[in-house]
């Protein structure tokens, strides 16, 4: 109600009437390459995301017009933009690689919104630049739905993420392992500077460069850190903080990135880049979404230990304004802000309202029996806020979805012995622990359908449905319960790759 009272007396803004406020191309010409966006044939509108709209200050109704396509097309540019690619280099698999920077997207400008917020807003597969490396520029209609679904899953879940305007498809092909149809997705964010972005300058020896991004990325986005005397050593503690944040929302909402290569990894601690993504139906440790991970160094249970590594990378990306000693301090922050941050989650997923030092037991006996049996990750913490704290009650529906009848007889007496230890009431603790366990997440098999409907029939509804379903993941939404149920076994057959 206040939110939409707020919205109304926010001047809701044609296309033409964004407010641009481009602070990236203002940095010297090094950071980007300057071009326009190859404009995309016949292009059509697949999804417009009205919430997002609204970070832009955007009418809504502007995307039923002509001049949404001809703007979100790369046919117009809309006034005020300045396009540009940004350049960025980053550890792949491992592997540092000199020159990545945007091959295929083109960061339009940054539009500035009556809150003083500013968003990039970015065409990811808007054509070859300068750093397509012999790529097509283009990204598939395939990639861009997942990307799309994905972001806005992730928001609604309270994850920090980039965010996503829309899609513009077509009918033009692009070769992947087959023909596919090119698509646009319109990122928003904050910032796309990526630990990458100063990796490139770290390892060229422009140590000026390194400082002038910091700089000016602090004071666009950590404003607070603008006058401390070690802002540097500050500036990395923070990524480093919100970092572990992130990985720790990530592993207790049973995501897996897939691609944590340092060029995926945002300075602001967003989740960025979806690729070959995954959200874990049955819980597996050592669960690998990407195909092409062949060694499964991002398994789902490597995802803390890599995000330290590419802090480190970050960090070493820093050394001419952060001393080493000072990094080791900082970097070593990293375990314990993620421990914390992690173990708070999971107690309130387990709908413990208290902290003890048994808890992390509690957790990892309990995965460890998720993991043994296959249990489905989501179902189970959503049938969990129904387990009845009473000794004579079985919890048949929540015990049924175990072989191991015994290891979870012995379990859920654990979590009884501590529900009572705290004098837990039953139905209080339902509604905290259903705010917090979603019922619906972006299941592999989910999005596929989606895919199969766009890309085969040009039917889009089902995009439409799942944002809107995705939207509130914690509300029953009862006519939805299909979507909650657990994953057809033909889903098990689906391969994620890198291929987008
Ligand atoms: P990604 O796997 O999407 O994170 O991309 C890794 C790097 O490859 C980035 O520099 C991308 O811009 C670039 N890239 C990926 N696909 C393409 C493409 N089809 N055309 C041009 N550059 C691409
Ligand atoms: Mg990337």
């Amino acid at each position: 109600m206040r939110r939409a009272v707020e919205r109304e007396r926010v001047h809701m803004r044609k296309l033409t009437e964004l407010q641009f406020d481009n602070s990236y191309a203002r940095l010297p010409e090094a950071f980007y390459a300057k071009l326009a966006p190859t404009p995309l044939a016949d292009p059509h509108l697949v999804s417009f995301n009205e919430a997002a709209a609204e970070l832009l200050d955007l009418d809504p109704s502007e995307a039923q017009t002509p001049e949404f396509i001809a703007y979100f097309s790369g046919q117009k540019l809309l006034p005020g933009a300045e396009p540009l690619a940004m350049l960025y280099a980053g550890h792949q698999f491992g592997v540092y690689v000199p020159q990545l920077g945007d091959g295929r997207a083109i960061l339009l400008g940054e539009v500035r919104n009556a809150r003083g917020e500013r968003w990039d807003v970015h065409l990811k597969g808007a054509g070859a630049t300068r750093y397509a490396r012999g790529f097509d520029g283009r990204a598939v209609l395939r990639s861009t739905i997942r990307e799309y679904l994905c972001s806005e899953a992730m928001h609604a879940l309270g994850i920090p993420t980039t965010r996503a305007l829309g899609i513009v498809g077509s009918d033009e092909p692009v070769q992947r392992e087959t023909i596919e149809r090119a698509a646009l997705l319109v990122r928003l964010a904050p910032t796309h500077v990526r630990f990458g972005s100063f990796e490139v300058f770290h390892y060229r020896g422009q140590r000026e460069r390194v400082k002038e991004l910091a700089d000016y990325v602090i004071a666009e986005h950590f404003i607070e850190l603008t006058h401390a005397p070690d802002k540097y050593r500050n500036f990395l503690a923070e990524v480093v903080a919100r970092t572990a944040r992130l990985v720790a929302e990530w592993q207790a909402v049973g995501f897996a990135h897939g691609v944590m290569n340092t060029d995926n990894m945002s300075i602001m601690g967003l989740t960025l880049d979806y690729g070959p993504f995954g959200f874990m139906d049955a819980f597996e440790f050592a669960f690998i979404c990407n195909h092409s991970d062949y060694a499964g160094r991002y398994a789902f249970n490597a995802q803390p230990a890599v995000a330290l590594w590419n802090l480190s990378c970050l960090a070493q990306a820093l050394s001419s304004l952060v001393t080493r000693e000072e990094a080791v301090a900082v970097l070593d922050k990293f375990q314990p802000i993620f421990a914390a941050h992690y173990g708070a989650l999971m107690r309130r997923k387990l709908g413990l309202a208290s902290a003890r030092a048994e808890d992390a037991d509690l957790v990892l006996q309990l995965l460890d029996l998720l993991n043994a049996n296959a249990v489905d990750y989501t179902n189970f913490f959503r049938r969990l806020s129904d387990f009845t704290s009473d000794s004579a009650a079985s919890n048949e529906a929540l015990r049924d979805m175990f072989t191991e009848l015994a290891a979870f007889d012995a379990w859920a007496a654990n979590y009884r012995a501590r529900l009572l230890a705290e004098g837990s009431a039953d139905d209080e603790r339902k509604r905290r622990m259903d705010a917090v366990n979603p019922k619906y997440v972006l299941r592999n098999y989910l999005a596929q359908n989606a895919i199969t409907a766009a890309v085969e029939q040009h039917d889009y509804t089902e995009i439409d449905r799942l944002l809107a379903l995705l939207r509130c993941p914690f509300d029953e939404q009862t006519e939805m319960d299909v979507y909650a149920a657990s994953p057809p076994r033909w889903s098990e057959q689906l391969v994620v790759s890198c291929s987008s």
